[in-house]
């Protein structure tokens, strides 16, 4: 039997979330904007219903939610206002780094200040920092280096395009641990904002999701102790494999966010073919706009199925080569398919679709940023290829470092 439809609670979850996400987010998606931020009344509100928390395991504070769990309410945020979830406090990308990276008592110790009941938790954030301003052309691997010294490292380089990079409290830094091993080479550490040798860089002006931060941060001999430093799960697991682990569990949240875009994209699409008249008729009774709004109707449930499929793979304990290509296959079809939505969405709203009276061009550019994420529609195709032949697993798959690639050719 095939199944993976969400369980009657999941489906309560959902709800609450969505009713969360219509009343808090979708009315006021341009005032956020307009801020670049989240005002603290809607950080506050989405605290207190738990929404940073939920898919963090009970030990760490959370409720110990699954992905599909995720993946329903991501996709419930993202329909409201993918800029919104993505400005939404909490550890974020750095709760699955540290759970994906790091031992169960990191985890644990790392994450527990965003579970305290203090009337400020709800403006705390978390990072995770693995892009570079520019690759490294000369060798494989990250040009920030983490260099053995005493019981610690000191790390160095320069990181960019990172999500909450002005508002973290603590982020999660890959580095270059051992520059003779290329991309078997590298290492993550958490560093906390207080790092003297941490600077928090400039915020970056960005094409869209613009309620969220994203900057450079850099690290001028930032040291950190042994036990910030992340292996690769318990017992020293395969960082390889960690490293794949996190970055396929962040696409599928973030694809989530872009099939929330794709579904109001859609929605309002057809709202509009259904309304305005031209010829004596609703537009969308013409052939050609009817038959583009059947294919993204198709594009949007499809990616759907997909998307439930891999997280349910991952919360169902399949072989992990299954769910990360199921993930990637996911992940890369849920970016094409918001992008090619918010474009359609756009032209069938004519003169209207260009202006910001209307959402509808918020939409395609919050599209355009989110398939630029982590990891890029290329990258996720190239992880889905190499688990499909079987080629060996790299971390490079998965990472911004075109010039030094050389998974295929
Ligand atoms: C909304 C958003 C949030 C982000 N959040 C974070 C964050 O929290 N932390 C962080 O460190 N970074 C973050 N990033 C950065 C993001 O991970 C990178 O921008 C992305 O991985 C691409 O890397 P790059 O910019 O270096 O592009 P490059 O690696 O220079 O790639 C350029 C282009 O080439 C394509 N490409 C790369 N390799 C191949 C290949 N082998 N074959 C074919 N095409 C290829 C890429 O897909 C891309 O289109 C974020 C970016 C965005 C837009």
């Amino acid at each position: 039997m095939i199944e993976f439809e969400p369980t009657e609670d999941q489906r309560l979850m959902q709800d609450s979330i969505a009713q969360f996400a219509k009343a808090t987010l979708a009315p006021r998606l341009r005032e956020f904007e307009r801020l670049r931020a989240l005002p603290d009344d809607v950080l506050r509100a989405g605290h207190e219903i738990g929404l940073s928390l939920l898919t963090l395991p009970e030990a760490c504070g959370g409720q110990g939610q699954g992905l599909v769990t995720s993946v329903l309410i991501e996709e419930e945020l993202g329909s409201a206002d993918a800029g919104a979830a993505f400005a939404l406090s909490g550890p974020g990308a750095l709760g699955t780094a540290l759970l994906e990276l790091g031992t169960e008592d990191q985890a644990r110790s790392f994450l527990e200040d965003f579970s305290s009941s203090d009337d400020d938790a709800h403006t705390r954030f978390g990072a995770v920092a693995w892009s570079e301003p520019a690759p490294n052309k000369q060798r494989e691997g990250f040009t920030t280096t983490a260099v053995k010294d005493g019981a610690g490292y000191v790390l160095t380089g320069k990181k960019a395009f990172v999500t909450n990079a002005p508002l973290a409290r603590r982020f999660v830094v890959f580095a270059q641990v051992d520059e003779t091993k290329g991309w078997g080479g590298i290492g993550a550490f958490v560093v906390e904002k207080d790092n003297p040798g941490l600077k928090i860089g400039k915020r970056h002006d960005t094409l869209g999701l613009d309620a969220a931060a994203f900057g450079e941060i850099t690290l001028e001999g930032a040291r950190v102790a042994e036990a910030a430093r992340l292996h690769g799960g318990a017992n020293d697991g395969d960082f390889t494999r960690a490293t794949l682990r996190f970055f396929a569990k962040r696409a599928l949240i973030v694809s989530a966010r872009a099939l929330g875009l794709s579904r109001f994209a859609f929605d309002i699409a057809r709202e509009y073919c259904d309304t305005r008249v031209a010829f004596g008729k609703p537009i969308g009774h013409f052939q050609a706009v009817a038959f583009t709004l059947a294919d993204r109707l198709m594009d949007v449930e499809s990616a759907r199925w997909l998307l439930w499929k891999a997280a349910r793979a991952w919360d169902a304990g399949a072989r992990e080569k299954d769910a990360l290509k199921a993930t990637a296959q996911a992940a890369a079809h849920a970016l094409e398919v918001a992008m090619r939505t918010a474009d359609d969405c756009v032209s069938l709203h004519g003169g209207s679709g260009f202006i910001r009276d209307l959402v509808a061009e918020k939409l395609m550019r919050d599209a355009k940023q989110i398939a630029l994420a982590c990891p890029t529609t290329e990258q996720l195709d190239q992880l889905a290829a190499a688990l499909d032949v079987q080629a060996k697993l790299d971390p490079a798959l998965v990472l911004p470092t075109p010039d030094t690639q050389a998974i295929f050719t």
